[in-house]
């Protein structure tokens, strides 16, 4: 392999050691991955908020069950009264039966707002489960991005330390002269070398001169392309 061809190589190297650099350096995946853990954020906060008014409501349930349970002790008293004893007189048998009458109809609001509470602790109790299931559907898709993302990130960074070794290896292979000439040319060039084919260069696809062509077939090192300058070797 002549010094130009060895050039080629390590530009090919510095080439794909850019866009390896490019990989580790984009935040697409790791913008996903912030905007998917924003969403679980939200997520979670709405199952907190659903379980505390869950909550809320359970307890003015037992609340109501409570005082349903109390205002039928007074009733089943009442009623024991009413009908167990013979010592009443009219007007307090109508109390005892207004006083009986408006017992029973508290008992019945309270049961009729339980059944609304439990009506509406049945939605929550269904909004919870749906959004713990999809909670857990997020968490695993973030877990997963998570991982492929830093399996990606391992991956391109054992490449790109393979690559430098290689690169490494190439530069100390290459004549000093030739290595210096190559770096002067890097500030014109993003690829200072380039391969001719058909007698055409493969950097600016223009038709050698005959001449170069010759120079070029003679295995000389360093020549040049005519029209755009870069360095070019033939296969
Ligand atoms: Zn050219």
């Amino acid at each position: 392999m002549n010094n130009i061809k060895r050039l080629w190589h390590i530009q090919m190297l510095e080439l794909e050691e850019q866009k390896k650099n490019k990989i580790l350096k984009a935040n697409n995946i790791l913008n996903d991955l912030l905007s998917k853990k924003v969403e679980i954020e939200i997520k979670q906060q709405e199952f907190k908020r659903l379980k505390e008014k869950y909550k809320l409501i359970k307890k003015e349930i037992d609340k109501i069950n409570n005082e349903v349970m109390e205002e039928k002790v007074q009733i089943s008293k009442l009623d024991n009264k009413l009908y167990n004893c013979f010592a009443y007189n009219q007007r307090e048998i109508e109390a005892v039966q207004r006083r009986l009458h408006s017992l029973k109809k508290r008992v019945n609001d309270f049961e009729n707002k339980e059944l609304f509470l439990m009506e509406q602790q049945e939605t929550v109790k269904n909004k919870l489960t749906g959004l713990s299931r999809l909670l857990k559907k997020k968490i695993g898709d973030f877990q997963q991005l998570r991982e492929q993302y830093y399996l990606q990130q391992d991956k391109t960074k054992r490449e790109l330390k393979e690559l430098q070794k290689n690169k490494q290896k190439l530069y100390t292979e290459v004549d000093p002269e030739i290595m210096k000439l190559y770096n002067n040319m890097r500030r014109r060039f993003k690829n200072p070398v380039a391969r001719a084919e058909n007698g055409i260069c493969g950097g600016c696809h223009m038709t050698l001169t005959t001449v170069t062509q010759k120079k070029l077939a003679a295995a000389g090192e360093q020549v040049k392309c005519d029209n755009c300058g870069r360095l070019i070797f033939m296969e």
